[in-house]
């Protein structure tokens, strides 16, 4: 039997935005685009949560009023388009008012102050299917930003979004849905194995990666080849954790989950390259100690990426 994974929400996109919201640098239009079922739709939602949860954090599971409002569909700040399910295509009436035709729109929505909401959250779900009439109302209000209101626009299909509209927008690409189930295949490989060096990787983890180091310290890692593989174990598993979550992945998939908290923080301060730059070069230093070299510049190298 074929398993259809629920749409995953994407942490990292996530934490992007909370600090955003706070340090007052959004944007007023992104495009989320990645493939069918990369959860762009649960993330823009999420980030609606994020945004104005009154928790503060918006935690997965919080019941403050504005979450639980987002959550039930009601919250009078929050407007998503869709494509009707009668229709081919997102129409002209659900942006701007059409006689007789059934759908709220959009325009006079947003002529109004929001009441609730500290950013207003307009999402427009699978926006390549908006018809070209549609698509053109919709421009003008890109073209004129409307002050406290974000516009997130999602897409399978990039090619199908009009160039002027793709412009104004910034582009945020999700990864494939099947990464996570990837995830999950190789931690459970690791289940048995891992438990009992978690305690000795948390040791690596403090004492190599967050802390500062010295020279003394390089060198007794360097001496003990045993313990230097451990050490790179750890430096893998971690960063791979890292990347995880850079991804898109949630804390179950994490081998390191008791540690989601520093690796929420690593996540902001690394870009994927940085990530899979840490990863090749310690895959690097456990070759060298494999095969019996000195690694004590490739692990000096190391440190210094961390
Ligand atoms: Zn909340």
């Amino acid at each position: 039997m074929k398993t259809v994974a629920a749409p995953f929400v994407n942490n990292s996109v996530i934490l992007q935005f909370a600090e955003l919201g706070r340090s007052g640098h959004l944007a007023h239009a992104y495009l989320f685009t990645g493939e069918r079922g990369s959860g762009k739709f649960t993330t823009a939602l999420a980030v609606a949560k994020v945004l104005n949860c009154e928790a503060g954090s918006a935690p997965a599971g919080c019941v403050c009023a504005s979450c639980h409002k987002i959550d039930a569909g009601n919250h009078p700040d929050i407007f998503i388009i869709e494509k009707p399910e009668e229709k081919t295509e997102i129409v002209i009436g659900q942006i701007t008012p059409r006689p007789s035709q059934p759908y709220q729109p959009l325009l006079p929505w947003l002529s109004v102050k929001a009441l609730e909401a500290r950013v207003r959250v307009v999402i427009i779900k699978d926006a390549d299917l908006l018809n070209a009439e549609a698509s053109n109302a919709f421009l003008k209000t890109l073209e004129e930003p409307v002050p406290g209101t974000l516009f997130i626009l999602t897409t399978a299909v990039l090619r199908d979004i009009l160039p002027t509209v793709r412009s104004r927008c910034q582009q945020i690409q999700f990864m494939p849905s099947s990464y996570s189930h990837l995830a999950e295949r190789t931690q459970s490989g690791y289940d048995g194995e891992l438990s009992s060096k978690v305690k000795a990787a948390n040791t690596f983890i403090d004492g190599f990666i967050l802390a500062r180091i010295d020279d003394k310290d390089l060198k007794a890692f360097v001496e003990d080849k045993d313990e230097a593989r451990l050490l790179i174990e750890t430096v893998l598993m971690f960063y791979r954790d890292i990347l995880l979550v850079k991804m898109g992945a949630g804390a179950s998939v994490l081998v390191h989950k008791d540690r989601k908290g520093e690796i929420d923080r690593l996540v902001l301060k690394y870009s994927k390259e940085d990530i899979i730059a840490i990863i090749d070069q310690a895959a690097r230093v456990m070759k060298g100690i494999k095969e019996g070299f000195n690694v004590k510049i490739a692990l000096t190298l190391l440190k210094e990426m961390i």
